[in-house]
C-alpha cells in the first residue's frame, strides 16, 4: 500500500450527482479535486439507456422545477436548450381501486383537496371520508406539536382512507417509503407548517395558492431531451480539466494534523478538504473507526430498495392507449407493482410512435425482497399485472430492469433531530463535508445543492 504525497486536491468519495456537482463547483473555481467511485460509469442512480428505439431511464427521469439548482446547473452547462417540461396539460394520475383505474380527483395537492366538485364526485373515496374532508376546514391551528409520522399525520386530518389511496401511494412513488415511519417534519415540512399556523391544511393549502405569484405557465417536472445521463456525461466533460476520478472504493477515512486519509485497496489519499458523497450507510462505514458516534447517527438513517423495469411493446400489437401520466397501487391492493409510468404521455422526445413503453417500480419499503427475484419471475409478475390491470396481453419487445438497493433515504420521524446531532457532532472535523441524499431533501435539486454546499465548504 503506497501512502501519496500531502495533497491540495480536495477528495470527493462518490460519483453520483452530489458528487459530481462538488467536483463541479470546485472546478468552477479552478480547485482540483479527486472523485472516487467504484462504478463503471459515473451518474450513481442516474443511468440512461436507449432501448428498442427508445430512451429509458434506469432511475431517476426527471426534477422538481420549483427548486432552482438544478436548472441552474443545467443553464452553466449549455444545456439549457434540451429542457423539457412534462406534458402537463395530460396530467392526470390513476390509482388503483379494486382493480380499476380512478383519475385522483382535479385540484389534489397530495392529499389535500382544494377543489370540492371533483373531490364530491371522486370514486376514490367513500362519503365518510368526503364528509371528514369537509369538516376538516374547522380545525383550529396547533402550534408546538411533536414530529409525527406522515401516517398519522393524514390521519388525524382526513382519516385512514386518504393514507390508504392518497398519502400512501403518492409517498411510495417519491420515497419508497412507509408513511407510518417517514417523518410528517422531514417530508411534508410545509404541511406540518400549515397545521400550526391554519389549523386546517386545505385552508392553508388554499390560502398558499390564493398568495401565489402567478404562474408562468412552467411545468411541474423537467427533465433533458436526451436524458438526465446527458446531465451526467455533461458534468463528467465540464470537470475533467479540474478533477482526476479514481476508480475504487474508498473503505475508512482517518485523520493525521490537519489533513484527512482516505484509504482505498491499494493507496492511501491525504487531503485537507474531504466530501463524502455516498448513501449515508456507506458513509457510516467509512467512518466506523474514526468516530464510531458519527457512524451510528449515519447508520440509522434508513434507505429502502426499489427497482425500474422498463417494458416496451410494438404498439401495432396493442389497441390500447393510455391517456394519462400513469398509475400508483397503493399498498392494500396488493401488486408486484408499485406504480407505472406512460413514458410517451409524461415526455415528448422519448417513444417513437411505434412503441409503449411502460416504466414500472416495484420494492419499496416492506417489498424489498422482489430485488432478489430472477429476471424471468420478474416478468412473469409484471406481466402479469399490466395484464390484469391494463389488459395488456401482447408479449413485449423488451423487458430492461434496473436495481437500487439501499438507494433511497427514508426521513423517519426524528430525522431531524438526528441531522441536527450529526451537524454538530461533524463540527470537530473542519473541511470535511457530507453530501447526498440522507440528509436534506431526497431529490436531484437536493442533492446537487449538497454537493454545491460542501463544495463551498457548507455543512447540509
Ligand atoms: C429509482 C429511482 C428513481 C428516482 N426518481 C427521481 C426523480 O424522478 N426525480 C428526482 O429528483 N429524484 C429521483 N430519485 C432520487 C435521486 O435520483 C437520488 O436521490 C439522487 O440521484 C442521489 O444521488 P447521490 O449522488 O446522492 O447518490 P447515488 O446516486 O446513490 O450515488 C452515490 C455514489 O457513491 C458511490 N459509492 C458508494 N460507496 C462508495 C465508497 N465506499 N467509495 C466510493 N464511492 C462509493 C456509489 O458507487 C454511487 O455512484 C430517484 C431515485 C431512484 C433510486
Amino acid at each position: 500500500m503506497t501512502s501519496g504525497p500531502k495533497s491540495e486536491a480536495s477528495i470527493i468519495i462518490g460519483g453520483g450527482i452530489s458528487g459530481l456537482a462538488a467536483a463541479y463547483y470546485l472546478a468552477k473555481r479552478n480547485l482540483p479535486s479527486i472523485l472516487i467511485d467504484p462504478a463503471s460509469k459515473l451518474g450513481g442512480v442516474i443511468q440512461t439507456n436507449r432501448v428498442a428505439d427508445c430512451l429509458l431511464e434506469g432511475g431517476p427521469d426527471s426534477f422538481l422545477s420549483a427548486k432552482p439548482e438544478a436548472m441552474a446547473l443545467i443553464e452553466e452547462l449549455g444545456l439549457g436548450g434540451d429542457v423539457i417540461g412534462s406534458n402537463d396539460h395530460q396530467r392526470s394520475t390513476w390509482i388503483v381501486k379494486k382493480n380499476r383505474m380512478v383519475p385522483l380527483p382535479d385540484g389534489l395537492m397530495m392529499m389535500v383537496p382544494t377543489r370540492i366538485w371533483p373531490t364530491v364526485t371522486s370514486p376514490l373515496l367513500s362519503w365518510s371520508t368526503k364528509i371528514r374532508m369537509g369538516l376538516e376546514l374547522l380545525r383550529r391551528p396547533k402550534a408546538g406539536l411533536p414530529d409525527r409520522s406522515v401516517g398519522e399525520f393524514v390521519e388525524d386530518h382526513y382519516g385512514p382512507e386518504a393514507v390508504e389511496y392518497l398519502a400512501e401511494p403518492l409517498l411510495s412513488g417519491v420515497f419508497g417509503g412507509d408513511p407510518y415511519q417517514l417523518s410528517v417534519e422531514s417530508v411534508l415540512p410545509r404541511f406540518a407548517e400549515m397545521e400550526a399556523k391554519y389549523g386546517s391544511l386545505t385552508k392553508g393549502t388554499l390560502a398558499g395558492l390564493a398568495n401565489a405569484p402567478k404562474s408562468k405557465g412552467g411545468t411541474l417536472f423537467r427533465t433533458l431531451k436526451n436524458g438526465l445521463g446527458s446531465l451526467v456525461d455533461a458534468l463528467t466533460k465540464a470537470i475533467e480539466p479540474h478533477c482526476q476520478v479514481l476508480s475504487g472504493q474508498a473503505l475508512s477515512i482517518s485523520r493525521e494534523g490537519d489533513e484527512y486519509l482516505v484509504r482505498l485497496n491499494d493507496q492511501i489519499l491525504r487531503t485537507r478538504h474531504l466530501v463524502i458523497a455516498t448513501p449515508a450507510w456507506a458513509a457510516a462505514k467509512l467512518f466506523e473507526d474514526f468516530d464510531p458516534k458519527i457512524a451510528k447517527l449515519l447508520g440509522s438513517i434508513d434507505y429502502s430498495s426499489s427497482m425500474t423495469v422498463g417494458v416496451i411493446y410494438d404498439r401495432a400489437q396493442l389497441s390500447q392507449r393510455f391517456n394519462s401520466f400513469g398509475f400508483l397501487v397503493p399498498k392494500t391492493e396488493r401488486r408486484h407493482l408499485v406504480a407505472c409510468t406512460f413514458v410517451d404521455q409524461k415526455f415528448d422526445h422519448r417513444v417513437p410512435e411505434n412503441r409503449l413503453l411502460l416504466r414500472c417500480f416495484l420494492g419499496g419499503a416492506g417489498n424489498e425482497a422482489i430485488l432478489d427475484w430472477a429476471e424471468s419471475d420478474l416478468k412473469r409478475a409484471v406481466l402479469s399485472d399490466l395484464e390484469a390491470l391494463l389488459g395488456l396481453k401482447a408479449e413485449p419487445i423488451a423487458f430492461q430492469v434496473s436495481r437500487w438497493p439501499k438507494s433511497m433515504a427514508q426521513y423517519h420521524v426524528g430525522h431531524k433531530k438526528l441531522i441536527l446531532e450529526l451537524q454538530e457532532r461533524l463540527k470537530n472535523y473542519p473541511l470535511l463535508f457530507l453530501a447526498g441524499n440522507g440528509y436534506a431533501g431526497i431529490g436531484i435539486p437536493d442533492c446537487i445543492r449538497s454537493g454545491r454546499d460542501a463544495a463551498s465548504g457548507f455543512q447540509f
